[in-house]
C-alpha cells in the first residue's frame, strides 16, 4: 500500500473521520515526506491530526514543542486514546516521572514526546532523542517564534539549535492563520528550508463580524451590557470572552458586571498564577460564564462553544483581533465577534506600538546583564529578571524587552523561568545599532497594523474581505458575508 493510502485508511480506522479536511492531506504528504512544513489553518480545523497521522506512520520519534503545559497535557491525552505511548518532559513532571518517561523513551516504546524549549536547551535530553532518532520535529503554535505577532517566546528563538542537536529532523511548524510578516519571521527564526506552505485561508462561515461605533465610555458600557444581558437573543447566558486593552479595564468591568445572569471571570497577566489557572478552569469547565480578560488570555483557551466574543477596546492589529475574535464557534455553530469602537481607544494602542529603542539603552542592558552574572550567576550560569532590575537603571520592561532583542541577535539568551544568561560578554556597536534599527522598524510597523485595524473599524467594506486582503488570502464562498456591513441577519444560535 502506498503512504497516502496508508494515511488515509489510519484516518479512517484510527481517528474514526472519513475525511481529510482542508490542507490536511497535503500536510500529511509533506511531513512524512520529510520536508519542513508550516501549516496555517484557523483554530479549530484540526491541525494536530497533521502531525498525529504522520507521527504514527514514520518509525522514529516525533518531538512537539508546544508554549504551554496544559496544550502538552490535552495533546499527550488525545494520543493516549489512540492507544501509542506519549512522554512528556517539562518542568511539572517530578524527577521519578522524568526519568520514567527517559526510560521509555529509551526502551523505543515512546511514539510521541511532548515538551519546551527550555528543556530543549538541555542537552542531555537532546542526546537522548537524538539516539533514539527523531523524525520529526513539530512546533505548536510558532507564531510565537515572530515578534511582529503577539504571545512572543524568546524561548522559541532557540528551537533552530534544538533541531540541529537532535539530529536535523524535518520541522513542521503550525500556527493559526498569521499574516504575511509574521510567516516570514517564522521561516527566518526556525530556519526552514525551502518549506512546503499549507495555508487555508481565513474565512469562518459561522462568525459574523460585527462594529458598534461609541460615543463615549458611557455608551460603551451601556453597549457592552445589552449585549451580554439581551434576553431576546441566543446568545446571551452562554460562554463568552470580553477582551480589554488593560488590566485596569478587566477589573472594572468585572466589577462592574458582576450582577449578570450568569457568572463573571477575570483574568489578566498580574494575576497569581494559582489564581489565573482557576480562573481559566472555571471558564473551561464550570458552567456558561463570561470571561473579562486581556489578551494573557489566549494561547490554548480551545473551549468549542464560546458564542460570543466581545472587544471593549481596539486591538493593536487585525492580526491580533482575528486570533482573538477566532476564539469564537470553534464548534462550528454560529457565533458572534463584536468590536465596540470608541476613536479614544486608539490612543492606548499607539503607545504599546511605540517604545523604540536606542543602542544606548541596549548597552546599558547588556552591561546590566553581565554584573548581574558576576554577583548572582556563579553558580547556574543564570540570573532572573528580578535580580536584574535591582541593578539596572531602566525600568523592568524595558529591560525586559532590551534582553529580548539581545537574545534575537544572539548576545543573551533565555534561561527558563524568567532567567537570563549571556552568549557574548562583547556587545559590537553594530549589532546594537542594528537592534535599535530593527526596533524603529517594527514600531513603524505597529503603527501601520494600528492604522489598518483602524480602517477596519470605520469602514463600510465587507469586514471580512477587510480581513482576508490583511492575510492575503481569498477564500470566502459566494453565500451572503455574515459580517454586520454585509446586511446579513444575524445567525441564530440552535
Ligand atoms: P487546531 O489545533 O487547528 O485548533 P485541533 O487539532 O485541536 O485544532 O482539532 C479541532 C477538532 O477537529 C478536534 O476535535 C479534532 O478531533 C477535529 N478534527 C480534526 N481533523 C478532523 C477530520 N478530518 N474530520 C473530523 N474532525 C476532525
Ligand atoms: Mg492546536
Amino acid at each position: 500500500m502506498n503512504a497516502l493510502k496508508r494515511l488515509r485508511s489510519r484516518l479512517i480506522e484510527d481517528f474514526g473521520f472519513d475525511k481529510f479536511r482542508p490542507g490536511q492531506r497535503r500536510a500529511c504528504r509533506a511531513a512524512i515526506e520529510g520536508r519542513d512544513t508550516v501549516i496555517l489553518m484557523p483554530t479549530g480545523s484540526g491541525k494536530s491530526l497533521c502531525y498525529q497521522l504522520p507521527g504514527l506512520e514514520l518509525e522514529g520519534v516525533t518531538v512537539i514543542v508546544s508554549p504551554l503545559i496544559s496544550l502538552a497535557e490535552d495533546q499527550a491525552a488525545h494520543i493516549a486514546e489512540l492507544g501509542t505511548a506519549a512522554a512528556i518532559l517539562n518542568s511539572s513532571k517530578s524527577a521519578k516521572q522524568i526519568a520514567k518517561f527517559r526510560e521509555q523513551i529509551r526502551s523505543g516504546k515512546v511514539e510521541f514526546v511532548f515538551t519546551t524549549p527550555e528543556r530543549l536547551q538541555r542537552s542531555d535530553i537532546c542526546e537522548l532523542l537524538a539516539e533514539v532518532g527523531v523524525d520529526m520535529f513539530v512546533i505548536d503554535e510558532a507564531h510565537c517564534a515572530s515578534q511582529w505577532g503577539h504571545d512572543f517566546r524568546p524561548d522559541y528563538l532557540c528551537l533552530h539549535h534544538a533541531r540541529q542537536r537532535l539530529g536535523n529532523p524535518p520541522i513542521l511548524a503550525m500556527t493559526a492563520t498569521a499574516a504575511p510578516k509574521t510567516v516570514a519571521e517564522i521561516l527566518r527564526t526556525l530556519r526552514l528550508s525551502d518549506p512546503e506552505i499549507v495555508s487555508t485561508g481565513v474565512y469562518r462561515k459561522n462568525l459574523r463580524l460585527e462594529v458598534q461605533g461609541c460615543d463615549d465610555q458611557a455608551d460603551k458600557d451601556q453597549r457592552l451590557r445589552r449585549l451580554l444581558v439581551r434576553d431576546d437573543s441566543l446568545e446571551s447566558n452562554q460562554p463568552a470572552i470580553v477582551y480589554c486593552a488593560t488590566t485596569k479595564t478587566a477589573r472594572r468591568l468585572a466589577q462592574q458586571l458582576d450582577d449578570l445572569p450568569i457568572p463573571t471571570l477575570c483574568y489578566h497577566g498580574r494575576m497569581k498564577k494559582a489564581d489565573r489557572a482557576a480562573a481559566q478552569q472555571a471558564f473551561m469547565e464550570g458552567p456558561p460564564a463570561v470571561m473579562f480578560a486581556t489578551n494573557a488570555f489566549g494561547l490554548g483557551i480551545d473551549k468549542p462553544d464560546i458564542r460570543r466574543v466581545i472587544h471593549y477596546q481596539i486591538p493593536g492589529s487585525l492580526e491580533a483581533y482575528y486570533q482573538e475574535a477566532g476564539r469564537a464557534g470553534r464548534d462550528g455553530e454560529p457565533a458572534i465577534c463584536t468590536l465596540l469602537y470608541d476613536p479614544e481607544d486608539v490612543a492606548v494602542q499607539k503607545m504599546f506600538a511605540g517604545g523604540s529603542l536606542d543602542a544606548s539603552q541596549l548597552r546599558t542592558a547588556h552591561h546590566t546583564l553581565c554584573q548581574g552574572l558576576e554577583r548572582w550567576g556563579e553558580s547556574e550560569g543564570n540570573v532572573s529578571l528580578s535580580d536584574l532590575t535591582k541593578i539596572s537603571p531602566a525600568g523592568r520592561q524595558t529591560l525586559k524587552r532590551c534582553l529580548q532583542q539581545l537574545a534575537s541577535r544572539g548576545v543573551a539568551a533565555p534561561a527558563g523561568r524568567g532567567r537570563w544568561t549571556c552568549l557574548n560578554t562583547e556587545l559590537e556597536d553594530s549589532v546594537a545599532e542594528a537592534i535599535a534599527s530593527d526596533a524603529r522598524l517594527r514600531s513603524e510597523d505597529r503603527q501601520i497594523a494600528l492604522e489598518r485595524m483602524v480602517r477596519y473599524a470605520t469602514a463600510g467594506d465587507c469586514r471580512w474581505a477587510t480581513i482576508e486582503t490583511y492575510f492575503e488570502t481569498d477564500d470566502s464562498e459566494s453565500e451572503p458575508c455574515p459580517c454586520d456591513n454585509c446586511g446579513q441577519r444575524t445567525p441564530s444560535v440552535a
